[in-house]
Parts: C-alpha cells; structure tokens; sequence
C-alpha cells in the first residue's frame, strides 16, 4: 500500500476526521527531494469547504527556503539536462502508470480540499494524467530539424531546457494545471519550482511522491506554499527563467507584468465569461442536458463553464424547462455518490455569488431559479450555493460583465445568431464557446466569425485534449504560447541552431570572405 503526505486525509466514512485545532498537520515544503517543514511563522488555514473544517496549515514559505529551493533546484537542472530524451520519456512513463494506481486517492484528497464531487475529482485527475500521457511521446515531440544549406554545409536545430521554470497554480483543479506543467517542464529537461494553490494543494503534493516513485531526481522538482510574496519572489529571482500561471486576472496580470519586466518568458491563462448559443433548430433535449451540466457542474468552478446563455429567438421559451433541470440536480458533499454541485471553494467565494445574483435581481433580471440558502443535511458549514438561473440579463448588468465563478447561469436573448456572435465578440474574454444547431451552416459561420480561442459545435465545454494545447484567446490569456500540446513544449525550450562546415581540404581557401555568404 502506497502511503503519501496526505494519506491521513484519505476518505473515510468517519468523515470529518480532524476536528481538533492541536491536531491538525502542517503541509510541508517539498526541496530537493524532501518533505520538509517549513520554519515560517506565517500559516494560511486550510478548510473543507464542505465542513469547514480546519483540515491543514499552509506555510508562508521563508525567503530562506525559497533560496533554497531554488538553488538546490538550479544544481539539479545542470544534470538532469545532460540525461536523454529517452530516459526522461521512460520516467514519464512510470509516472502515468504510478497515478493510474493513484487516481482515487488523489481525487478524494481533491474531494476534501476542493469540495467537487468524487466522479469530478477523478476528471480533474484524469484530464491531467493525458499531458503525462503525452509527454511519454516525448520523443517525437522533441525531434529536431536538418538541412544542407550550402556545399558541405549543414544548419540543424534542436530544442534545449530553459534551467529553472516556476508553475503558479489556481485552487479550482488541483491536479490536472499543476499536470499541465510539471511533466512537460521535465520531461523537457527543466527543474520546476511548483506554487500549488494554498487553497488546497494536497493533490501537488501527492504527485510529487509519485513522481519521486517514478524516478524524477532529487531537485528535479520541487514545491513551495505560500500566497503574494512566494509569488513575487517567483517573478524576481533571476535563476527562475519562465512562469506558468493559470488564475485570476487580477493575480495574472501582475505575474505576467513582474515577471517579464524581469525578463521572463511567462505563460498566464485568467479569467472567462464562456457563452453558449441556443439556435432553434437545436436538439432540444441534448443541448438543455448539455448546458445545464457544463454551467452547473464543479459548481461553476471551471475556467471553462458555461456561464452564459444566449438564447436566439424562441428558445427563450426553453428556459424554464432548463431551470427544471437544474432543480433536479442535487447539491451536497462531494463523496456521496450522488451528488451533483460540491461546494464553493470559500465562505467568501460564497457570499460573492451570493451578492452577484442579488445584483441581477436588483438591475433587473429575473431569477428563475435561486439556489442561495440551500442547506445540506450534515454538512451545514459548508459553503454550498445551489443551480442558480437568472434570465433576461443586459450586457450592462454586473452579473454578466463579472466572472462569478459559482453555479449561475446568466441569460441573454437576441433574435439571430448574427447578433449572438457579435455580442459574444464584444466580451473581453474569449476563453470558450459552444454552438448548439442541427444546421452545418450555421456551425460553420459560427466557428468561423467567432473570435474565441476554443470552439465547441454541439459540445459545451470544448477544452482540447493535450496532443492539441489549450488555446483560450483575447482577455483570458496572457502571453503566446499555450499550456500543454506542442506549445506548451515550445514554452519550456529554446531553440538552438547549429550551422557546421565540414570540408576534405583547406585548398579552396585562399582569401578572407568579407561578403554575405550567397550559399551555393
Ligand atoms: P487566484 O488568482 O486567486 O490564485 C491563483 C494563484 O495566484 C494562487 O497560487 C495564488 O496564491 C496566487 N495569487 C493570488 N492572488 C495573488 C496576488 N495578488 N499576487 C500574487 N499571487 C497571487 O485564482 P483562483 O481563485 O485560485 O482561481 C480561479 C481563477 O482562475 C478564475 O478566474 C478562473 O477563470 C481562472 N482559471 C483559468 C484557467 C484557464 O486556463 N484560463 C484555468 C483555471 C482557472
């Protein structure tokens, strides 16, 4: 039997197991190989959201043991450099295999700090375990390029490491964006200095025993906790060469600004507002199904949920029908199995939903369906809001202008999808978008005026999978080079070109060359 950090916090039916403040752990720093506790005196509380139970304390990471970090993760970058494509490739593989076995225990973890639902958690897992799973074709990926560019004379290029890169997590997958980065970095030939979100990092730290298990060296990869500084110090320290983020806008804006005002290259995905389209001839009873999963699930906790309507003419008239089926799903703990919307991540988190709903109300919508005040049987702390459905949204109002970020689906109605590409156009975000007909034509004048990176024809939340990268566009990123697929391995390289002459003798060479080579 396995046994990881976290291993206490695996589900049990006593659940809540820590109700006793003297007995609660600390989450410990991970360098240069070891779990380590941190020295700080600064602690973050970490809470199940479903309970609110303190379940853990998290370190405010000293600039000390950032430096060391660092360091210790500089050294290992020297060598790890020097191992073949082929043997990173292997140690990718042990790690897919090793959280396979894991992909439970890893996502109940998830379940107690995050609060989504098992079958949830074990998607957040998964959709992480496909970047492993591509890095094992490392080797492709990595292949270079050559070319005889003049007599005797040959060009090629290759790809090399960067040295140090960093990874600044959000709360909301705890698994599957830390996976987004870590594996390529290394298999790549980076070490990695990972910044798990300090809402519930349990799932980071569990990977990183597995990839221990799998043979990543000692300093090869390494976790700090911690919230503002450990992040500032991230975006200062020259040694740290590139910065993947995933968050807020607000976070990532800083991050992308420091952290190239300090000459990094950082790759920054934020915030969305992702719209549907209802167009009439649409299978009603797939496309109702459809939607009421992707805005309501994870509790609309998604970078990528479904968080607005645009009904196109009589398909406003469905919305009630929608609303039903939003009823029917049941809020609750997330490990009883048929539970549908876990909680919010934070009391705060809910009060701000809570708020923005009332501000729909109050500029005018109508909330057809109001899920604030739901109360759980057992789980009464918890921070739970139920499907919530306001209609007859303006693009003024600030439920729709805000990413809410909880169970709420706004709606807006237009009377042709001309008018519903354009509204959707003129948000600043263009994270992900869904078309929901039955006609080819309208699909493709869809998916070709539309100015959203990800695109789903009949499909709500069309997050690609990693031999492609996700690709969100506009104001929901920040950088070029996407997250995972042949960009996110682009981002953890450089490219280097060689151009060698080989000649038999030094006859030919009778006087300086002084002009630009012609290359014949
Ligand atoms: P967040 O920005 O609050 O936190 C993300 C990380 O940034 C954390 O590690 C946190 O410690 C750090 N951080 C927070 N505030 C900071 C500050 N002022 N200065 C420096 N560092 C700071 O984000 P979150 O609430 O954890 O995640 C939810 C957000 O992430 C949503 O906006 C969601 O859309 C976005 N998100 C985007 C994607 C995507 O791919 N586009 C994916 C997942 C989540």
């Amino acid at each position: 039997q396995r046994t990881t950090p976290f291993a206490r916090r695996a589900f049990s039916t006593q659940f809540p197991a820590l109700q006793r403040v003297a007995g609660v752990e600390t989450v410990k720093n991970y360098i240069n190989g070891k779990f380590t506790e941190s020295k700080t005196d600064k602690w973050i509380e970490l809470y199940n959201p479903a309970t609110q139970d303190l379940i853990g304390y998290v370190p405010e990471t000293t600039p000390e043991e950032l430096q060391q970090a660092t360091d210790t993760a500089a050294a290992a970058a020297k060598e790890w450099r020097k191992t073949s494509v082929l043997a990173r490739q292997r140690v990718m593989m042990d790690l897919q295999y090793l959280i396979r076995q894991n992909q439970d225990s890893i996502a109940e973890n998830i379940v107690q700090e995050q609060g989504k639902t098992f079958a949830d958690a074990k998607g957040d897992v998964f959709r992480g375990l496909q970047v492993v799973e591509q890095a094992c074709a490392l080797t492709n990926m990595l292949m270079g390029e050559k070319l005889t560019v003049a007599k005797d004379m040959e060009t090629y290029m290759y790809r090399e490491p960067l040295g140090v890169v960093a990874g600044i997590c959000p709360f909301n997958f705890p698994a599957m964006i830390p996976l987004w980065m870590f594996p390529l970095a290394i298999a790549a030939g980076n070490s990695i200095i990972m910044k798990p979100s300090e809402r519930d990092p349990g799932a980071m730290m569990m990977l990183a025993k597995l990839a221990a298990e799998a043979g990543v060296p000692d300093g090869v990869l390494n976790i700090v906790h911690g919230s503002v500084d450990c992040v500032n110090y991230i975006c200062d320290e020259p040694e740290i060469k590139a910065i993947s983020f995933v968050g807020s806008d607000k976070a990532g804006e800083h991050i992308y600004t420091r952290g190239n005002a300090n000459g990094k290259r950082v790759q920054a995905n934020l915030g969305a507002k992702n719209h549907a389209v209802l167009l009439p001839d649409a299978n009603k009873q797939a496309s109702l199904n459809a939607i009421a999963g992707a805005a309501f699930g994870a509790a609309g906790q998604r970078c990528m949920a479904l968080s607005t309507l645009v009904c196109v003419g009589e398909t406003k008239d469905w919305l009630p029908e929608l609303a039903q089926r939003a009823r029917e799903l049941k809020v609750g703990y997330g490990m009883e199995a048929d539970t549908d919307v876990g909680p919010l991540i934070t009391v705060q988190s809910k009060k701000r939903v809570e708020r923005l709903i009332q501000s729909g109300v109050d500029e005018g919508a109508d909330l057809i369906l109001d899920g604030r005040g739901v109360v759980v049987k057992g789980f009464e702390k918890g921070n739970f809001v139920g499907p919530s459905l306001l209609t007859n949204v303006k693009t003024n109002m600030e439920c729709y202008r805000e990413e809410i970020f909880g169970p709420v689906l706004v709606c807006l109605n237009v009377d042709t999808l001309d008018e519903a590409i354009e509204l959707i156009n003129s948000n600043p975000y263009g994270n992900g978008t869904a078309v929901f007909t039955n006609s080819g034509p309208s699909a493709r004048k869809f998916e070709h005026e539309i100015d959203v990176g990800q695109v789903g024809i009949n499909v709500p939340i069309p997050v690609p999978v990693p031999p492609f990268s996700f690709t969100g566009s506009r104001g929901s990123i920040l950088g070029d080079m996407n997250f995972y697929g042949k960009s996110g391995l682009n981002f953890y390289t450089k490219p280097k070109t060689v151009t060698s002459l080989w000649k038999e003798s030094d006859s030919e060479h009778t006087r300086a060359a002084v002009s630009m080579p012609t290359m014949h």
